[in-house]
């Protein structure tokens, strides 16, 4: 017998797959924190050193922030700082939990260019306060993704440049080889905090450059040999 629902569930957010007409459902999507060097400095940390026994920070946004590429979104409310961050986006075909590093690949169906879009007034006002900042983070349209492009089909990048640009001019301008924790690295360790799944996103973290966006700005990314991503905030 099937459930009966006081009112119709929601749809699945989904994502563009290239050269497919079919759709990746999304499930959840996680972020890592600081995963670049040059931009845990910018943001005044000292970087991670991946090794040391630390492990990576998580962070989450609801699967209904994704944005299709090429979609004009509104400026978000409650902030006068809202910024960009470029990052390579895993998509998981396969889920587990305490994957091991080794075989953390065999889950990941493709990648993505997506932007983890930041209330950047927020989080140092959350942080300044000690509390969570999710907010933040997790807000609505706070997910453009570009098409995903199978790993069948592209492999598993772990070098190529990354990149973002406002109205045509350079922001972010990084290399995946940046990364403090490597793509199976960050599956083993974020398996380790949940059970992984089918549909789930993770957002690697940015290179340096971020900064704010205006109404009216185009934003364009993209990863080499990975795909692009692009986005427009309304007036
Ligand atoms: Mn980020």
């Amino acid at each position: 017998m099937s459930a009966e629902f006081i009112f119709p569930p929601p749809l699945c957010p989904s994502v563009a797959i290239a050269q497919d007409a079919r759709r990746f459902p999304v499930r959840r999507i996680f972020c890592i924190a600081l995963n670049y060097a040059a931009h845990a400095r910018e943001m005044g940390k000292e970087p991670a050193t991946n090794g040391d026994g630390e492990p990576p920070v998580f962070f989450s946004k609801p699967a209904d922030a994704v944005v299709e590429s090429g979609a004009t979104i509104p400026y978000p409310t409650l902030t006068h700082d809202l910024h960009h961050e470029i990052e390579l986006v895993a998509a998981l075909g396969r889920g587990g939990a305490d994957i091991p590093a080794a075989a953390a690949l065999d889950c990941v169906f493709g990648y993505a260019a997506g932007i983890d879009l930041t209330r950047r007034d927020l989080q140092a006002a959350a942080r300044n306060a000690g509390r969570p900042w999710d907010m933040s983070k997790g807000f609505d349209h706070s997910a453009p993704i570009g098409a995903i492009s199978p790993a069948a089909v592209i492999g598993h990048p772990t070098r190529g440049r990354i990149s973002l640009s406002v109205n045509g001019g350079l922001r972010q301008d990084g290399d995946l080889s940046d990364l403090i924790w490597s793509v199976p690295e960050i599956i083993a360790a974020l398996s380790r905090n949940v059970a992984l799944a089918p549909g789930d996103l993770i957002f690697t973290g940015t290179p340096s450059g971020v900064g704010p966006i205006l109404p009216g700005e185009q934003v364009d990314g993209a990863i080499e040999g990975v795909g692009s991503v692009t986005v427009s905030i309304g007036k």
